[in-house]
């Protein structure tokens, strides 16, 4: 009887099981840190293989690649490097290409903890941050040779200034800087920069792409094989890695990432022209508005809008407005924005911003979900009027 018994190494191995006829449609997930050889000689010249080689679970796995191969293609890019978070895609962005002793231009309106990155991590190793107002020229000039990047991030964070990617990237190519786009509220549907001449393209897949509030990754795609390299020796050097089970879910989210963009765009649209007749409504930012400012190169540069823009209201006491919150019946309060609830967040904007316009002023963010667009609307005229 005892001889019977599965061994310990029956409980350690798995035999295998035949994938014959089994043509899902899904992306498997693999999951792995250690990768097998075949024999010893290809273990021994593992590191020579290149980049696309699979050698160790933190290099990637099927499923990553599937995902940066994806967003390759979508952004019509080179290469594409996976990121734990957007804002992670960023940073490692920065790294890659910048130097002790360079600088790099980042528009007032960057993504918050971007300058936090930048006053920290970036001044620890002598790489200064400049800023430039995003809604006037600017002369890359004035900020001498070792000036190495410029980011563009369009449309703004939380108010929404469009910037002309396509004359940026020119004028930053014509004194050999680099320039990167955050893509995060356009997503490659609606915008390509690296068509309009940027070099790096970063996406927040958090948002949109995954869609669905429940996961954090980032992606940056990049135009060439040099940036390629760079970006793939810091992602390597810094031990980034990402989830297959994130690749997984957002590989899923992506096949009706157009779909969810489609709907919430013209759910959005909707009640921006309602804000628009609003009395205690000063502002609507949204450059898919034709009176909105940034209109004409929206319509130049994209082919759609998604769900998030902000509005400005009248000053109100700080008692009036927590009730505001307090008779939402189905937006929800949060930061993070591109799933299917929607969501509404108070969201001020450091003083000074683009000339101090919109310095003391209440701006709220909506990113407008799948819900019934009729009940959003009452959801707001609940904000709006009680
Ligand atoms: C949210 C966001 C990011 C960062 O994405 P995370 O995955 O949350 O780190 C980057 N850029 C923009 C414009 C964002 O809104």
């Amino acid at each position: 009887m005892t001889t019977n018994r599965p061994t310990a190494t029956d409980f350690v191995q798995t035999p295998p099981t035949s994938t014959e006829g089994f043509n899902s449609l899904s992306v498997p997930t693999y999951r792995a840190s250690t990768i097998t050889y075949p024999n010893v000689d290809s273990f021994i010249a593992r590191g020579s293989r290149g980049r696309h080689a699979y050698s160790y679970g933190l290099a990637g796995t099927p499923t990553s690649r599937t995902l940066a191969d994806k967003l390759t293609a979508l952004e019509n890019g080179c290469d594409t490097f996976l990121t734990p978070s957007g804002l992670m895609a960023i940073t490692v962005s920065c790294l890659a290409v910048l130097s002790a002793g360079d600088r790099v231009l980042l528009p007032e309106t960057v993504y918050a903890p971007v300058r936090r990155f930048a006053a920290d991590t970036l001044a620890k190793l002598n790489i200064e941050a400049h800023y430039y107002d995003p809604t006037k020229p600017v002369d890359l000039g004035a900020f001498g040779p070792e000036l190495r990047l410029l980011w563009i991030e369009s449309p703004g964070s939380i108010t929404m200034e469009m910037q002309d990617i396509a004359a940026l990237s020119k004028q930053a190519k014509d004194q050999g800087i680099l320039v990167g786009c955050d893509n995060s509220w356009a997503t490659p549907f609606y915008c390509r920069p690296l068509d309009l001449g940027a070099d790096i393209v970063v996406e927040a897949v958090t948002k949109y792409l995954a869609g669905h509030s429940d996961l954090l990754l980032g992606s940056t795609t990049v135009r060439t094989n040099d940036l390629a390299g760079r970006i793939h020796a810091a992602i390597r050097a810094l031990g980034v890695g990402v989830s297959p089970d994130d690749c997984f879910l957002a590989l899923r989210g992506l096949e009706t990432a157009h779909v969810r963009l489609t709907h919430v765009g013209r759910t959005a649209l909707s009640l921006a022209e309602k804000l628009l007749q609003h009395e205690n409504v000063t502002d609507v930012l949204m450059p898919a508005l034709p009176s909105g400012s940034g209109h004409a190169l929206w319509k130049q540069q994209y082919s759609g809008t998604c769900g998030v823009f902000s509005f400005v209201m009248l000053p109100d006491d700080e008692e009036s407005y927590r009730a505001r919150f307090a008779r939402l019946q189905l937006m929800q309060i949060g930061a993070s924005w591109g799933g299917t609830h929607s969501l509404i967040a108070p969201s001020p904007v450091a003083d000074g911003r683009c000339g101090g316009r919109y310095d003391g002023k209440r701006i709220n963010r909506l990113s407008v979900g799948l819900e019934d667009a009729k009940e959003i609307g009452a959801d707001l005229d609940r904000f709006l009027d009680g």
